[in-house]
């Protein structure tokens, strides 16, 4: 069977990745999401196993020393990896896998897996974005200003990725994904 593709999937906080991710897995069965360790707080949407692994910084470290990451990062003050043993599996079994992950940690994969497919997703505009973080309302203003200021550094990183998605409408920008991942499979 043919192994599935590797696509590092990136955006800045309050674009809506996580919107189009969900539309993505709804439509296409083959198409599995990493769950990645972090040391950051669950927040209340949040689940266990699911939409991350909740770890201490010393267990995060454990696994940086046992080498069981394919990438990891530090993002606004917390730690965020991907196990990369779970990965080669789904991989090897066929599945196209997205790790939904910031820039140092796209960039990380793409220098080691440089068969990887690319895919940045841009907001409409910065103004937006700032309405689109505001209005999720799960973090305080600190964590709002520190996450804007960084939404502009990461833009900066659009350009080593190989695809720019516009998330102008969700569904649409879903479609252009799946085009995507079709025309890179064939
Ligand atoms: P959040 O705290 O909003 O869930 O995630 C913050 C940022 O960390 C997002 O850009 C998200 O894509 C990124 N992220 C999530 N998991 C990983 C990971 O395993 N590695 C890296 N490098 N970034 C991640």
């Amino acid at each position: 069977m043919a192994k599935g593709k590797l696509v590092v999937y990136t955006g800045c906080s309050g674009v809506g990745k996580g919107t189009i991710m969900k539309k993505l897995l709804k439509r296409n069965p083959n198409i599995k999401l990493s769950v990645s360790c972090t040391t950051r707080p669950p927040r209340d949407e949040d689940i266990e196993g699911v939409t991350y692994y909740f770890v201490t910084k010393d267990r995060f470290k454990e696994i940086i020393n046992e080498d069981g990451f394919l990438e990891h990062a530090e993002f606004c003050g917390n730690m965020y990896g991907t196990p990369e043993k779970p990965l080669n599996d789904l991989l090897e079994k066929g599945f196209d896998v997205f790790l939904e992950i910031e820039v140092d940690g796209g960039m990380q994969v793409m220098k080691k897996r440089p068969d990887c497919v690319s895919i940045f997703i841009t907001p409409p505009s910065m103004e937006e974005l700032e309405k689109r973080l505001r209005g999720r309302a799960t973090e305080d203003e600190e964590t709002i200003i520190k996450r804007m200021a960084r939404a502009k550094e990461e833009m900066e990183f659009e350009k080593f990725y190989k695809y720019s998605v516009l998330n102008d409408n969700a569904d649409r920008a879903a479609d252009e994904i799946l085009s995507i991942l079709k025309e890179e499979k064939e």
